[in-house]
């Protein structure tokens, strides 16, 4: 089949590599319909997390249909069009049975890297490195899914694939930013970071109750997104000094929930990346966290930081002392795909939201070299672009 792979820092192309097949009793063979490109996966092009190895098939945000089940699943059938969540999670563990799917004790098939690089172990990610399990990704045309009951949700009818696919990575991960906030009626909630995941966090905050959402980004396009979309306010952080504005924007106080919806990019945390070719690994460098400092800095007191932007190793100068003297609470995390799902693929069917003004670009795997191109440097008012192998 074919398959966009990963080569290198910023060096991706499509290959001929072996179809996938059953090799667990809890395994489905999915035929992908639409994958999507994902914040997270700049972060691999970008060479900031450990352990890619050349030829390895990227992405994660994805749908399709199940063509092949093993003998231990039981709640899928060939045919089903299905949403499969990004993270995951082998349903039996105490962290799956508690609902915390991202922290998963088994379906990391390679703790052991994870926690010599970050210091902890947790669950296997499609297509985001060894560390991660090594899982092959989804911008292909077949996969497998193992633990394929827990992380595959049939797609209710009348729910078109342009908005489904969304419900795989950035709504769910959208909403635990919000969830994770514990949002009270009246308050206002900062967004930095108009993507993907910053438009269904401001999205979900107006869900949980917030009274006043505000979008911080640098591309007028996804800010005019978040305005007309997501019905936020938004600051342009190149044209306002973003401190300031907030503060007068609340009436000096702060605002009470602050969701980083941004975590590494290059543009802003210059977080430095050596590849080591001969070990086809990546070795970290600490980078400046300019969104966490901001948001710890504009938080008002008692209020939350919550974290999905994706951070690697080590972060320069955090503001401990702003952090401990307002008493903020810190939230953060991958998110719990398995947990949201159901209940965000109910609330589009419901017509509560329709993540499919994010999709920007529906282009052919082929292109998907050249779609990686433009949605990193977020030309052609890209903001997600789908394939459909
Ligand atoms: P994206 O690249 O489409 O969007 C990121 C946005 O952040 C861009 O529009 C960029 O201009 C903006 N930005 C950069 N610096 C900024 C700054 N200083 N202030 C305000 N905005 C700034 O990415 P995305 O798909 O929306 O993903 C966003 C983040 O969420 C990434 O770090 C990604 O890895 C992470 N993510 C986490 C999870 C999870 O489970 N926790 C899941 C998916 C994505
Ligand atoms: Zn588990």
């Amino acid at each position: 089949m074919k398959a966009l792979c990963w080569n290198g820092i910023n060096e991706l192309n499509v290959e001929r590599v072996p179809d996938p097949s059953i090799l667990n009793p809890g395994d489905a063979i999915v035929r992908v319909t639409m994958s999507s490109v994902c914040g997270s996966d700049l972060h691999l092009l970008d060479g900031y997390v450990p352990t890619m190895k050349e030829g390895d098939i990227i992405g994660h945000e994805f749908m399709g249909e199940v063509v092949e089940i093993g003998p231990g699943v039981k709640k899928l059938k060939k045919g089903d069009r299905v949403v499969v969540g990004s993270v995951l999670g082998c349903g039996g563990c105490e962290f799956c049975q508690t609902d915390q799917w991202s922290l998963c004790d088994n379906s990391n098939t390679n703790p052991e890297i994870l926690e010599k690089a970050y210091g902890h172990a947790g669950a296997g990610i499609f297509g985001y490195s060894h560390a991660f399990g090594g899982y092959a990704g989804s911008h292909a045309e077949y996969i497998r899914v193992p633990y394929a009951d827990h992380g595959s949700f049939k797609v209710p009818e009348g729910v078109k694939d342009e908005a489904a696919v969304f419900t795989s990575d950035a709504f769910p991960t959208g909403f635990m930013a919000a969830d994770m906030c514990g949002i009270e009626r009246g308050d206002t909630v900062v967004v930095w970071g108009a993507g993907g995941v910053g438009q269904m966090a401001m999205q979900s905050a107006y869900l949980l109750g917030a009274e006043r959402v505000i979008a911080i980004d640098r591309f007028d396009d996804r800010l005019e997104k978040a305005r007309v979309h997501a019905k936020a306010e938004v600051l342009n952080y190149e044209k306002v000094d973003v401190l300031e504005a907030l503060k007068e924007m609340t009436g000096g106080r702060g605002p009470d929930r602050c969701i980083d919806a941004v975590g590494m990019e290059a543009h802003t945390t210059g977080v430095e990346q050596v590849y080591d070719r001969a070990k086809q690994a990546v070795r970290m460098q600490t980078g400046r966290p300019a969104v966490l400092r901001q948001a710890i800095m504009a938080c008002r007191k008692g209020g939350t930081v919550s974290i999905v932007g994706v951070y690697g190793g080590l972060i320069d100068k955090f503001p401990m002392g702003a952090a401990m003297n307002k008493a903020l609470t810190f939230k953060m995390g991958q998110m719990y795909a398995q947990k949201y799902i159901p209940q965000l693929l109910d609330r589009v069917a419901a017509g509560e939201v329709d993540p499919s003004y994010m999709l920007t670009h529906k282009w052919s795997l082929d292109q998907g070299p050249e779609g990686y191109k433009m949605f990193k440097k977020k030309t052609d008012n890209c903001m997600r672009v789908v394939f459909t192998p």
